[in-house]
């Protein structure tokens, strides 16, 4: 359809940069996974031996590439959360886990960045997590890296440092749920397509920034994230 069709001109599409490429990916939709690493689950309060995994959403439009995240508005405690960024160009529903790789495009590093105090509001109060985590600019992301040139990492560190500190250390091996499961139960409660996103969840460590931080995130064999607190 032409802009003619519109009342106004349609929002651009996010449009991820690909690491080495001229050429972008399009993003569809953003889901994250809720307390996919053991330690991280215990430090905020939950037991997680076998605990399903849960899901919530972020929105394609907060996610930047600029290396910048501005502190949001209506929030004192915003906290960082490194994440495994796995994006899909295939989808489908209810994808078995034996063929859940064959639909990632490729992976990046990025950060689940959370209004903590907002968060805690919601757990109290029985509310859904949007305010927490779907504000502007929340979820600052790398270049992708193709799978077809890393492969699909299991294993490797996932850190972040907060001007030369470490805050947050694990391994992918650590996550619950793996990438090939997350993607098997994702697509049992939605019709996943090419251009889904998935965060895959964080480590321990989670913790507040402030203006003027430098945050440096690493996931061995898929790349590093650079981002100022402004
Ligand atoms: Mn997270």
């Amino acid at each position: 359809m032409g802009s003619d069709h519109f009342v106004f001109s349609p929002a651009p599409l996010t449009a991820w940069p690909i690491e080495g490429e001229d050429r972008f990916f399009p993003v569809r939709r953003v889901y994250c996974v809720g307390r996919n690493y053991a330690d991280h689950a215990r430090e905020m309060g939950h037991d997680p031996d076998r605990e399903p995994p849960f899901f919530f959403q972020k929105n394609p439009q907060n996610l930047t590439f600029d290396g910048r995240f501005a502190y949001p508005v209506a929030t004192g405690d915003v906290h960082h959360e490194v994440e495994l960024a796995v994006a899909l160009s295939k989808g489908g529903e209810a994808i078995a886990a034996e063929n859940a790789l064959d639909c990632v495009f490729g992976y990046a590093v990025a950060l689940d960045m959370t209004r903590r105090d907002r968060q805690a509001e919601a757990k109290k109060a029985s509310r859904p997590w949007e305010i927490a985590k779907a504000f502007e600019g929340s979820a600052p992301a790398a270049a992708l890296v193709p799978a077809s040139r890393i492969g699909h990492p299991g294993n490797g560190a996932i850190t972040l440092d907060v001007n030369g500190a470490r805050r947050q250390e694990g391994d992918l091996n650590q996550m619950i749920w793996p990438v090939a499961d997350v993607i098997a139960c994702l697509s049992g409660l939605f019709t996943l397509a090419p251009g889904d996103v998935i965060l895959t969840g964080t480590p321990a460590g989670v913790g507040a920034v402030e203006r003027g931080d430098r945050l440096e995130a690493a996931i061995e064999g898929v790349g590093r994230l650079s981002v100022s607190v402004v």
